[in-house]
């Protein structure tokens, strides 16, 4: 088992982390100005309105930054592995930090087009990143 720590699931947060479970990535939305807002809160950003829950976002996105570690920070961590901001497509400025996997770490740009997939840790679904394969 690969390290990894875990984050807290909050009420707030479960949407995300749960979603997974059945291939979705879940961010807020406001449902009165449609702001897609991260990391989920109960008050919408934009607006100030509480009005707000988690939608089903696309899963496509594209890579705004990243950094690769070579460290193995933990005994049974494997390296190297790519962090990465990703953007996603459904409103850029939403931005999540992820790992990007099913790609050489010499093979990832900014710019590239990526998608959602995602790996089971304890009884959370972390979202992770991988290249878009049909381009
Ligand atoms: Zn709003």
């Amino acid at each position: 088992m690969t390290f990894q720590p875990l984050p807290t699931v909050t009420d707030d947060t479960a949407p995300f982390w749960e979603g997974g479970a059945v291939g979705e990535l879940r961010i807020n939305r406001c449902r009165d100005c449609r702001t897609w807002f991260h990391p989920p809160a109960p008050v919408c950003p934009a607006c100030i309105s509480i009005n707000v829950g988690p939608e089903v976002a696309s899963g496509r996105a594209t890579v705004a930054a990243y950094t690769i570690n070579v460290q193995p920070w933990a005994p049974d961590m494997e390296v190297p592995y790519v962090l990465a901001y990703v953007e996603l497509d459904d409103d850029p400025s939403v931005r999540l930090t992820t790992r990007l996997v099913d790609c050489a770490p010499d093979q990832v740009a900014v710019g590239m087009p990526v998608e959602v997939t995602f790996q089971a840790a304890a009884d959370i679904w972390l979202p992770l990143f991988r290249p878009v394969k049909d381009h």
